[in-house]
């Protein structure tokens, strides 16, 4: 069977957080009392057992599984073990070749941590973001730069030998020195794992209203470039390499689960606002927790087979399977394998997408060798303009 004919991947969400970042758009949201927080552990476990009863696809043996948010670890360790606990009843949780939980500083100790350990996650990630406490300040993050380091000392005492951590840049007061000392105290760390975005900001939250307002102040264009051109350079020289637009490895260590979406293979996802994907369906839960837990209690079997407002189901079409193939595999420097996509989806890549293809070749955005094609790191830089070549 191909790897696309497989759930490759697993993921779980947790929609709680301790507080609300200011920049975030995520289905996340603060101040649920822990009454809600155990009924929604209820629903999603109900969910996780009626969807085994009638899976789309077969689950991949060591399909990568991938606890994600909100913030996974405001869970108790007893919740989070009876989610796991009814994933490997069901057969979803089938010997992963990765199983990763995020982690906020603030919402972890060593005892948690080992504790996550033991249930069976052998890689966490970490929501950084900065080493800097006038700029989590500005970000609203919950945690300070002296707990973000101690999460990540007490996450290696618990054994977890695979750790990321999410930086930012272009964060409100941010400068290139800043940046860089943060760069510098996270390197010390020895981590095998640095994903580094940049900060967007998104309609509607509060960070952009600040913006907007003239309340708060972004870093101007030249200074978020140097932030991003430091990025490459000092990561690889501590032997972190780039392999996707926002994501550096220790080679080998890069992350799997991650790897199943720029693969564009499928993946199961379960809880509020989850987005599963089987090569030809998306479907997307509600974002709404108290419908997502009202709703998952009604769940069975023949419900499953309708849609009943609890999700949302998008039909792909062949076009737009292969546009978004070729968008999620160009994020990646290895670039996209075009002999894998012809055999998936019986077309040449080369011959349909021919003209933009030599566009993007003539403005230096991408290079094609033999049967690949990659962006360069002009081209990686402007992504979204190179993918304009396959919408
Ligand atoms: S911790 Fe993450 S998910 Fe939660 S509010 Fe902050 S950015 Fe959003």
């Amino acid at each position: 069977m191909e790897r696309w004919e497989q759930f490759q991947g697993v993921y779980v969400h947790t929609p709680f957080c301790l507080q609300k970042c200011l920049y975030c758009d995520f289905p996340s949201y603060a101040g649920f009392p822990e009454e809600v927080r155990q009924r929604y552990v209820d629903a999603l476990c109900r969910e996780i057992e009626v969807r085994s009863l009638q899976r789309e696809l077969p689950v991949a043996e060591n399909a990568t599984m991938y606890f994600g948010g909100g913030t996974p670890t405001v869970l108790t360790v007893e919740q989070i073990g009876k989610i796991v606990s009814t994933l490997k009843h069901c057969g979803w949780w089938n010997d992963p070749a990765e199983a990763t939980v995020e982690a906020n500083p603030g919402t972890v100790n060593a005892g948690k941590l080992k504790a996550l350990r033991e249930i069976g996650f052998d890689r966490t990630s970490l929501g950084v973001q900065s080493l800097q406490n006038k700029e989590l300040l500005a970000l609203g993050r919950v945690h300070t730069a002296e707990q973000a380091l101690y999460a990540i000392e007490e996450a290696k005492q618990a054994g977890f030998r695979r750790i990321n951590a999410d930086l930012m840049s272009g964060i409100p007061c941010q400068t290139v020195e800043s940046f860089r000392d943060t760069m510098d105290k996270i390197l010390q760390m020895n981590l095998s794992h640095i994903s580094a975005y940049s900060l967007i900001l998104e309609e509607g939250t509060p960070l952009e209203r600040m913006v907007r307002g003239g309340k708060v102040q972004l870093p101007d264009e030249e200074v978020s470039y140097n932030m991003y051109a430091m990025t490459t350079d000092v990561l690889a020289k501590a032997g972190l390499q780039r392999y996707e637009i926002s994501n550096y490895a220790v080679p080998g260590e890069e992350s799997l689960h991650n790897i199943v979406y720029w693969h564009y293979e499928p993946y199961a996802a379960f809880g509020v606002g989850a987005c599963s994907f089987t090569g030809t369906e998306r479907r997307t839960n509600t974002a709404d927790v108290l419908r997502y837990i009202q709703g998952s209690a009604k769940l069975s079997l023949s419900a499953l087979k309708t849609d009943s407002g609890q999700w949302q189901t998008e039909h792909l079409d062949r076009k737009t399977q292969i546009s978004e193939a070729m968008i999620m595999g160009l994020r990646m420097t290895d670039g996209v394998n075009l002999q894998k996509i012809q055999q998936r989806f019986g077309i040449d890549i080369l011959e349909s997408y021919g003209k933009e293809i030599q566009t993007l070749l003539d403005r230096k955005m991408a290079e094609c060798e033999g049967r690949t094609l990659r962006l360069t790191s002009y081209g990686m830089r402007y992504g979204n303009r190179a993918f304009e070549a396959f919408i």
